[in-house]
């Protein structure tokens, strides 16, 4: 068992570099042709959800919108554990912070 390489800690604003430069892309051997479709799930440095991200390799298209749809239902879930993003979110803040 080797132990996974140490997130890297970006901010915020730099979080969709990370998804169009491909560093947070995740190629699932459950989907067909073993793509990227997924729902990301980024997390912030305090260990909480910061967002989701909804990538699609755009091998499927809608046959009414002509438009991406993932290549698999349902869609595979990825927790992003190469990057964190630096900052606590507001649950955190807020308990430390009570004032409003
Ligand atoms: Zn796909
Ligand atoms: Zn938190």
């Amino acid at each position: 068992m080797s132990q996974p390489p140490m997130p890297k800690v970006i901010a915020a604003e730099d979080m969709m570099t990370h998804f169009d430069n491909g560093f947070c892309l995740k190629y699932s051997r459950s989907n067909p042709g073993h793509c990227y479709c997924g729902r990301y799930l980024v997390y912030w440095t305090c260990g909480h959800q910061h967002a989701e991200v909804v990538r699609k390799c755009a091998a499927q298209l809608s046959l009414i919108t002509r438009l991406p749809i993932f290549c698999r239902t349902p869609t595979p879930r990825v927790r992003v554990d190469n990057i964190l993003i630096h900052g606590r979110c507001d649950d955190c803040l807020g308990a430390k912070n009570t004032a409003v």
